[in-house]
């Protein structure tokens, strides 16, 4: 089927819970730079879509990665992105960098911004990624927004829709400390924090069958997170952490599945009588989540009553040791009940994050990992256990910014090993990362603006592998060499 047509299917199935009006003159194609499925399930990238729509002079339609190899087009009226005033991304991994680039590609729109004329739009990039590094894009992107959208882009939208040049906006918007507009570069750069959320929307406003996460409200029941996490880039970047108290019938509509995003859920003191308020109402909630201290029998019963099937816990570093050492205090025991009460709750799905190549690992670490899952699979044989193995990335603004991260050859062979000890258990699947994303992932959070031109366009022609071997020496300097390299993002005030 050809995209437009499969386009006009899925824009047929979305429920809209509020009419939107797309007849305003100036235009913004905002784009989730995956396919549609995933795109769709970012409730950042939902709430962008609202907030540009709001402005009496803006439609804002969004766009996605196409699945084929062909043009990009709006979901509300399948037209060219490049026919569009003005094109913006809202980015939440590193790895969705080079999607940017086969985008405006497959548009026929030129990939660096300085070969781009008077008559393409202007490209702009807002969501959390901005925070973490986004000198890396910096030759591909007109402008950054830099923070909490709300509040702040109204008046970029107000700059854009001026009947002014390119330049003469762009300047404008340099003026303010949350925009990066790397054609007129400052010493420094702010992150805008909106402090109280309480006036803003909180959820989707669009449900549709074809998201990751099915037929589905999406809203935010805290922004931040309050534990502070030493390698944790989300608790860092998106400081202070803040409440939200969605009501249903209220601020949140009615409706019969929820997916309730925040940090970690239940440190929102409100968030337990919310979900009762759900499954009273006879629907269902999904939570991505749970941290081990807060279980307790009522919420595994809350959870049970909202449909829940798994239970996602994240101890992170198989010892105590390194648990306390990476700032997650938690003691075994702390997992084996929270286990414990699940399975009598009668829960027999559970998943368990941990992260190898984390700073301070030793042997030992990694035996913990396997330890600590063979003794829950011999314990409880009718339950399955997928203990998801990422590797460690030491992001910029964490307490471990500085610190090198552990090589490929080493992450595989940790990865080998607790694959071969624990996937021999019949309830027991091992998910993992592959340790070379890992570093893909690594490079492109720590490169500097001609690193990160010269990688993501040799990627974007050749492949990562190749980017890999033709920018070896500068990677090397990025993820292993660090004394060695100055932090770009240290301009960057989070
Ligand atoms: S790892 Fe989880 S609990 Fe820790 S700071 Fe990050 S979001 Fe918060």
């Amino acid at each position: 089927m050809i995209y437009r047509e499969k386009l006009k299917i899925m824009r047929e199935a979305e429920n809209y819970l509020q009419p939107i009006s797309y007849n305003k003159e100036y235009k913004i194609a905002l784009g989730f730079p995956n396919i549609y499925k995933i795109g769709m399930a970012s409730l950042g990238f939902q709430i962008v879509w609202a907030l540009l729509n709001q402005n009496p002079k803006v439609s804002c339609e969004r766009f996605f990665l196409p699945e084929d190899e062909t043009e990009p087009l709006t979901v509300e009226s399948q037209r060219s992105i490049k026919s569009m005033s003005a094109i913006a991304f809202c980015v939440a991994f590193e790895m969705d960098y080079i999607n940017i680039l086969k985008i405006l590609s497959r548009a026929k729109i030129p990939l660096l911004r300085q070969e781009r004329d008077e008559d393409t739009p202007l490209i702009f990039v807002g969501g959390a990624i901005t925070l973490i590094n986004p000198f890396a894009l910096s030759e591909f992107v007109d402008f950054f927004i830099l923070g909490d959208g709300e509040e702040i882009l109204d008046w970029v939208e107000s700059i854009l829709v001026r009947d002014n040049s390119k330049d003469q906006k762009l300047k404008l918007l340099s003026e303010s400390p949350y925009i990066y507009v790397p054609k007129y570069p400052k010493d420094f750069y702010q992150k805008h924090i909106v402090k109280d959320l309480s006036p803003y929307l909180c959820h989707s406003l669009i449900t549709t069958p074809y998201g990751e996460f099915g037929d589905t409200i999406l809203f935010e029941i805290s922004r931040g997170c309050g534990r502070g996490c030493r390698f944790c880039a989300a608790g860092h970047i998106q400081k202070p952490f803040r409440l939200r108290k969605p009501i249903i019938g209220e601020n949140l509509p009615l409706y019969h599945s929820y997916g309730i995003v925040g940090a970690a859920v239940f440190d929102n003191p409100y968030s337990k009588d919310l979900c009762k308020k759900i499954v009273e109402e006879g629907a269902k909630f999904s939570l991505s989540s749970i941290r081990l201290e807060t279980i307790d029998e009522e919420k595994l019963l809350l959870m049970k009553r909202g449909n829940i099937k798994t239970v996602t816990i994240a101890p992170e570093a198989g010892t105590e040791r390194l648990r306390e050492f990476i700032g997650k205090k938690c003691q075994d025991e702390t997992i084996f009940n929270a286990i414990d009460l699940s399975y009598n709750e009668g829960f027999r799905k559970f998943k368990l994050y941990f992260m190898i190549g984390l700073p301070g690992e030793t042997e030992e670490d990694i035996k913990g990992i396997i330890n600590l899952i063979t003794i829950l699979s011999v314990k409880y044989p009718k339950a399955h256990f997928t203990p998801s193995c990422g590797s460690f990335v030491p992001k910029p603004h964490t307490r471990y910014e500085n610190c090198p991260m552990d090589n490929e050859k080493s992450l595989k062979s940790k990865l080998d090993i607790i694959k071969k000890a624990l996937n021999k258990h019949k309830n027991i699947e091992v998910s993992f990362e592959s340790p070379r994303m890992a570093k893909v992932q690594a490079i492109l959070s720590r490169a500097d603006e001609t690193l990160g031109r010269d990688y993501l366009l040799w990627a974007f022609e050749k492949g990562w592998t190749e980017a890999g071997r033709e920018y070896r020496e500068r990677i090397d300097k990025v993820l292993y060499d660090i004394e060695k390299s100055e932090f770009v993002w240290s301009k960057l005030k989070v």
